[in-house]
């Protein structure tokens, strides 16, 4: 069994959703569909969950709904309009947007956002299964909290709650035919509605996908494949071949250096169940796409990609014979776990110790309290917080005990006239890190792309 999870651009409008339904039929293994709220028909369009974003806030305010109420209906009747689905889901989706509307007063204002929100999904799942039944098949609408998706946390960052795998795959395995599934949300355990962070059908899908040990999670998005680098910064890498199939920790690594397809942490729960993901393109369904699984056939000294991500800090401390202070990491990371800071990265030398941090979690007044506890705690003899570093990171399985890796990427970095203020590799050698200005980093990207796939 396959679980398919179509993105907002899959499903924009009448014809997008044709397509998806053509995808599905295509093959019978394809049986459980996750659905965004329909997104964006073109670039100066509002996604649907956008236009709920505003009409929760004007309701929240006291304001009169009845534009932002329009805008949202809108979107769903002129896709029933022209599938000629008939006023009834139309009916169904307005009343039920109203029904919610009404609870403004009744709910705190993150309860109420969630409620909206996920009426985008929600209702789409509604009129994607009336779409299917509308073409002859066989095909019901299934509701996060009759199959027991229950979430917990925060509303609008909520967690899946894992007694949730149980109940989906015991509801799951009563069903046949076609199930169309809403994505983004779910209920607590006392019924409320919450949402998972923008994005998160892409958690439904995954979580589905483990729930019943589907053969394969299919994430249907608008690319062919993901890219080796970031085609906003080097063009032509859509000339070239995509990825054909990378391993999880291949994909872990470039997502966490920005490769945008989707966020790693999504993923998880099909990670964890070993399950396959194929990211596919719905405008071009005879595409394979990219197949991340736990492992591939490696070609040694090869990388699958090249990622670059901004707004890095450094916390740089020296002492003089630091190596021999027993105690003295331990004693920094105290500081920072005391500062509620995670750390990225923390290469070192015999007397300088340098921690890597994102930068939001460091801001200017942040910066000042923890320079102050790390001179009491350690008393260095320098320290200082260099901003506004990139770190690019190069991946690969095929790394792995190939001499030469690092050599190729710093040789063309010092060919394109970049010097690299820190460098990083565990001894997993799927990847390696270097860190350079943050204005240096389009032309080290397209070094680096020349140097390993040019
Ligand atoms: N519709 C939600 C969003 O725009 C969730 C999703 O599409 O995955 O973030």
């Amino acid at each position: 069994m396959k679980v398919c999870k179509f993105g907002g651009s899959s499903l924009a409008d009448a014809g997008q959703l044709n397509k998806v339904i053509d995808i599905v039929l295509s093959d019978p293994a394809r049986r459980i569909v996750v659905v965004s709220a329909p997104g964006k028909r073109s670039s100066g369009d509002t996604k649907v969950t956008d236009l709920l974003i505003a009409l929760a806030e004007t309701a929240i305010k006291g304001e009169n709904t009845d534009l932002a109420f329009g805008a949202v209906v809108e979107r769903y009747a002129s896709m029933a309009d022209e599938l000629k689905l008939g006023p009834d889901i139309v009916n169904l989706i307005s009343n039920d947007l109203k029904d919610r509307l009404a609870q403004v007063k009744t709910l705190a204002p993150a309860e109420f956002m969630d409620l909206l929100k996920a009426s985008g999904e929600d209702n789409n799942a509604k009129l994607v299964a009336v779409a299917f039944q509308a073409r002859g098949k066989k095909a019901r609408y299934a509701s996060p909290k009759d199959t027991g998706m229950i979430l917990e946390g925060e509303f609008g960052d909520a967690t899946l709650d894992p007694i949730s795998y149980e109940k989906l795959s015991k509801a799951f395995s009563s069903f046949d035919g076609i199930v169309i599934y809403p994505g983004f949300f779910g209920y607590t355990k006392e019924g409320k509605v919450a949402t998972f962070p923008r994005g998160g059908s892409d958690i439904t899908g995954s979580i589905l996908a483990a729930a019943v040990c589907a053969d394969v999670y299919e994430n249907f998005t608008d690319v062919d494949s993901v890219y080796p680098c970031d085609p906003r910064i080097v063009p032509e890498v859509k000339n070239g071949e995509g990825i054909a199939t990378m391993t999880y920790r291949e994909m872990r690594e470039l997502a966490y250096a920005g490769f945008g397809v989707f966020a790693d942490e999504a993923v998880i729960p099909a990670v964890r169940a070993r399950i396959p993901i194929n990211i596919r393109n719905t405008n071009h369904p005879n595409e394979p796409g990219t197949m991340i699984q736990q492992s591939r056939r490696v070609v040694p000294g090869t990388v699958v990609g090249v990622a670059s991500a901004d707004d890095f800090c450094n916390i740089v401390v020296e002492k003089y014979l630091m190596n021999r202070e027993i105690g003295f990491g331990c004693r920094l990371l105290q500081v920072l776990e005391d500062e509620g800071i995670s750390y990225e990265h923390m290469p070192s030398g015999v007397d300088s110790q340098c921690i890597v941090v994102k930068g939001k979690v460091l801001p200017k007044e942040k910066e000042i309290k923890v320079v102050q506890a790390i001179k009491r705690a350690l008393k260095p003899d320098f320290i200082a917080v260099e901003r506004d570093i990139t770190i690019l990171m190069v991946v690969g399985e095929g790394m792995c005990y190939t001499p030469g890796m690092l050599a190729k990427a710093c040789l063309a970095l010092a060919s394109a006239g970049i010097s690299m203020s820190m460098v990083n590799q565990g001894s997993s050698e799927v990847s390696f890190m270097l860190a350079i200005r943050r204005q240096d980093r389009d032309v080290a990207v397209k070094a680096l792309y020349k140097a390993f796939f040019g």
